[in-house]
């Protein structure tokens, strides 16, 4: 919070402050004034000594002098001084009735100033001005200065009041323009930080579509030659089980070949020939029907059509996905295979974007290789296993569970694993966009939910439910 001079004027208040004392001052100066020349009068009256009376008429003149000085400052309303002009009680007090100050004053002055100028021999009690000071001093003056005084003691103190509410007044504004700043402040940080999240997820996007893209143009390069490799190996595992057959009537009918056919059946170890060959064509098969189903995956995978939902069947989503992260599955010099235990329920189509779905479980299993991986590293006989399991769920929803035997999370990366560009792994390994993406896609995208069970040291598992149907 600023500091409270920066919202109040301090100089102005305290002038305030500083004039109203004055008046009060000065007004009770004219009281005093005039008790004090009442005394000085009587005094003169009384003495008998002429040197004294003397300097009692000295004394008497410079009293009404500053009375009347004081009167003119207190009453005068455009005058230079610092005063601030009276108030219309004020005001009422000393120039109409009952008081009557300004008259009062300026008679008692006068009859002062004719008592100083009343000869020695001639000054006596029965002096008619000194019977009025005597009166006056004591009783109406003295009345109308008491008056006064507290009128403006008065006036003093609700000028007071009124600043202290100003402050008070002045302080509620601050706070209210202090604390609207501060949300707006806080309204600029978070439109900053959305066009922060919504450029990270653009770029991941855009990278995930130009590998999507990528993949597309290869899956396709590929496609036609493998088809040609897996299409013509039935043909020639015929041909070749023909072949062999025909080989063995050959020497069923013929047992003694010449020399040279002789020779040449040891040269090729004839025997061993018969029975490998065979061996080799099926796994040229399965290696071919293995290529097959990674192009396959690979383009299920590099679906990124994002502007339609289609039928999707999760099970081939989840399969292509651990098809192309098989390579990382694999056993490493530093650890055995991670495995892979399924345990799929019978799923009805899923209205979903394919492509987004299977970032989906691209993001999650990636993260539980991660996660085994680094156990793996702490623990060198920790079991390394992911389990996949699908269920038809309550209210026309599919559920998919993915589970690893990792390290877990601790509460502070569990409450935090969502957030984006949040990661605990090392520079280059992780982007923290992961799990914010997966977010996105199955709340945001698909009305899906998205829930985390993780205990530091057992494991981690992911449980995600979608719709079956989207409207
Ligand atoms: P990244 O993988 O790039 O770090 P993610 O958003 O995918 O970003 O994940 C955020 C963080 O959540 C990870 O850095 C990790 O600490 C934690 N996490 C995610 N999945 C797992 C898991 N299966 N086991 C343990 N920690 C995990
Ligand atoms: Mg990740």
């Amino acid at each position: 919070m600023a500091a409270l001079s920066n919202y109040f004027n301090l100089e102005e208040i305290t002038t305030a402050r500083k004039v109203s004392a004055a008046v009060i001052n000065i007004s009770g100066r004219q009281r005093m004034l005039s008790q004090r020349s009442a005394f000085f009068c009587m005094r003169l009256v009384g003495s008998v000594n002429a040197a004294e009376r003397a300097k009692l008429r000295g004394n008497l003149l410079e009293a009404i002098a500053l009375m009347a000085k004081s009167h003119r400052d207190l009453i005068n309303t455009d005058s230079s001084n610092l005063l601030s002009p009276p108030s219309l009680t004020v005001k009422a007090m000393y120039f109409e009735g009952p008081l009557y100050l300004d008259k009062q004053v300026r008679e008692y002055i006068d009859r002062i100033k004719a008592l100083v100028q009343v000869p020695d021999a001639e000054l006596s009690l029965e002096n008619p001005d000194l019977q009025y000071i005597i009166a006056a001093a004591g009783d109406k003056l003295l009345a109308a200065f008491d008056a006064v005084v507290s009128q403006y003691q008065q006036e003093s103190e609700i000028e007071q009041f009124e600043i202290d509410f100003k402050q008070v007044e002045l302080y509620q504004e601050s706070c209210a323009a202090t604390s609207k700043a501060e949300a707006q402040a806080a309204e600029i940080d978070r439109a900053l930080r959305e066009i922060k999240e919504t450029q990270a997820q653009l770029m991941h996007s855009e990278k995930m579509s130009s590998i999507g893209a990528l993949m597309a143009s290869i899956v396709h390069e590929i496609n036609n030659p493998v088809s040609f490799i897996h299409g013509n190996l039935s043909h020639a595992n015929i041909y070749t089980q023909d072949l062999l057959h025909l080989l063995r009537l050959y020497q069923e009918y013929n047992p003694n070949p010449c020399a040279e056919i002789k020779d040449i059946i040891e040269e090729i170890d004839l025997d061993f020939l018969v029975t490998d060959l065979p061996k080799v064509m099926s796994s040229m098969q399965m290696g071919a029907e293995r290529i097959r189903e990674i192009v396959k995956s690979m383009g299920s995978f590099s679906r990124t059509d994002n502007s339609k939902m289609t039928q999707c069947d999760l099970h081939d989503s989840i399969d292509s996905t651990i098809l192309i992260l098989q390579n990382r599955l694999n056993a490493k010099t530093d650890r055995p295979d991670i495995q892979i235990i399924k345990n799929y329920e019978k799923l009805p189509g899923v209205e979903c974007y394919a492509g987004q779905i299977n970032q989906v479980f691209m993001n999650l299993i990636s993260n539980a290789i991660d996660a085994l991986d680094e156990t793996a590293q702490n623990r060198p006989n920790a079991q390394l296993k992911i389990y996949i399991r699908t269920e038809v769920a309550e209210g026309d929803r599919v559920r998919v569970r993915i589970a690893d035997t990792g390290w877990g999370m601790t509460a502070e990366v569990k409450e935090r694993m969502f957030e984006q560009f949040f990661t605990t792994k090392a520079i280059g390994k992780g982007t923290g966009l992961g799990l914010s993406i997966v977010y996105k896609i199955l709340v945001e995208n698909h009305r899906g939910t998205l829930r985390c069970e993780s205990e530091p040291g057992k494991g981690t598992e992911f449980i995600i439910e979608l719709p079956v149907q989207q409207t």
